[in-house]
């Protein structure tokens, strides 16, 4: 059977024996081709001006009502301070598409955090030129984080409103992997008008492009959102229609373990909003990642891309994590927590 027909078959699959087989067969093929270790990467939201109108997110610029910001160098080295503080790993720097933010600025910041911390550095800022990215790298960044969304060429195009001049997300990981970045990539899992056909061709699409971090959560209407707006007044009844549940990213973070067995899989945060802030039914199904939030509350408040619980300070989401990993029978990453291509860990 060809292996978008069978992804297909399993995305309609609800039988839950079923389900659960599937989750325990990528738990296995996770345990064996990446180990037991959960690499955790310190997540800071270091500002919400955008100049997109992301039809699906809380940030775009449409969105009057947020207040906007974004944090100063040293606010952001206090928050890298607290994830080396925290063991973690590895940190994330993720931004709106800020025009104001230049190449400079951000790769000053990415020295500063290189030259004081033993941290890998993540970028995920959108979609810049390539020679932003080209500086960042020389800068110290080791991976790029950029969602292509959906592989449906239409519906990314009605969500997701293009800017002429700027390369595309899945150019700018293509050029990204030439830079030498590790490229991490994902999906929104029931985004109204996505298709069963079409997610299977979004894991098809995570195989082909042999990404390092596949990272995929089920869309959360967001009603300051026109997209949220027109979900929550019209939820979509097409049978073809992929809900945006738990169930189904579970399903969809089994079958990507399935399919690219050594990808760092983080079960996401948008994933642990469905599941009050557990992260432990994804470590069950096939994920090695969490992202734990290090940034102050009062920033995460205003990094509202969808809504959610009260944000919790960086020391209790620790706990949290560390609650989680406990549970599932799991153990800190050490070090950078880099993508395997071969070994298994000893
Ligand atoms: N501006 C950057 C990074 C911040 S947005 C970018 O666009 O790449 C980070 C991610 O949040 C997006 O890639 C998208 O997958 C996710 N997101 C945005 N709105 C969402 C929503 N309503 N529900 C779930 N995820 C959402
Ligand atoms: Fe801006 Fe990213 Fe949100 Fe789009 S998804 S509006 S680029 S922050």
């Amino acid at each position: 059977m060809d292996p978008r027909a069978l992804i297909d078959d399993w995305l309609r699959e609800d039988d839950p024996e079923k389900l659960q087989e599937l989750r325990e067969r990528a738990d296995r093929v996770r345990a064996e081709r990446v180990g037991d270790e959960v690499h955790l990467r310190g997540l800071i939201d270091f500002g919400n001006l955008c100049r997109r109108n992301c039809l699906y997110c809380g940030l775009r610029a449409g969105n009057r009502e947020l207040p906007r910001f974004r944090m100063s160098p040293e606010e952001i080295l206090d928050c890298a301070r607290a994830a080396a503080d925290f063991g973690y790993g590895t940190v994330v720097l993720q931004a709106g598409e800020d025009e104001t933010m230049s190449a400079a600025w951000l790769a000053e910041v990415i020295r500063g955090i290189k030259d004081r911390f033993a941290l890998a550095v993540t970028i995920s800022v959108g979609e810049r030129p390539f020679e932003d990215y080209r500086k960042w790298r020389e800068a110290g960044a080791d991976r790029l984080l950029l969602k292509f969304e959906t592989s449906d060429p239409e519906l990314y195009a009605r969500i997701h409103p293009a800017k002429p001049g700027l390369p595309t997300r899945i150019e700018l990981l293509k050029a990204g992997r030439e830079m030498g970045y590790e490229i991490g990539s994902g999906v929104m899992i029931g985004l109204p008008g996505q298709t069963y056909q079409s997610l299977a061709d979004d894991l098809m699409l995570f195989h082909e492009l042999d990404l390092d971090m596949i990272g995929s959560g089920p869309f959360i209407p967001n009603p300051d959102t026109p997209l949220g707006k027109e979900a929550l007044a019209n939820p979509p009844t097409d049978p073809d229609q992929v809900p945006a549940s738990s169930e189904m990213t579970l399903k969809v973070i089994a079958l990507t373990r399935l399919l690219c067995p050594q990808a760092n899989l983080p079960a996401t945060t948008a994933l642990s909003t469905l599941e009050q802030g557990s992260y432990l039914q994804g470590l069950r199904a096939g994920a090695n990642v969490i992202m734990p939030q290090v940034s102050p509350p009062r920033f995460r408040e205003l990094y509202r891309i969808y809504p959610g619980a009260p944000p919790l300070a960086p020391e209790e989401v620790f706990r949290s994590v560390m609650r989680d990993l406990q549970a599932a029978g799991r153990r800190p990453g050490r070090g950078p927590g880099g993508r395997l291509r071969e070994k298994p860990p000893a």
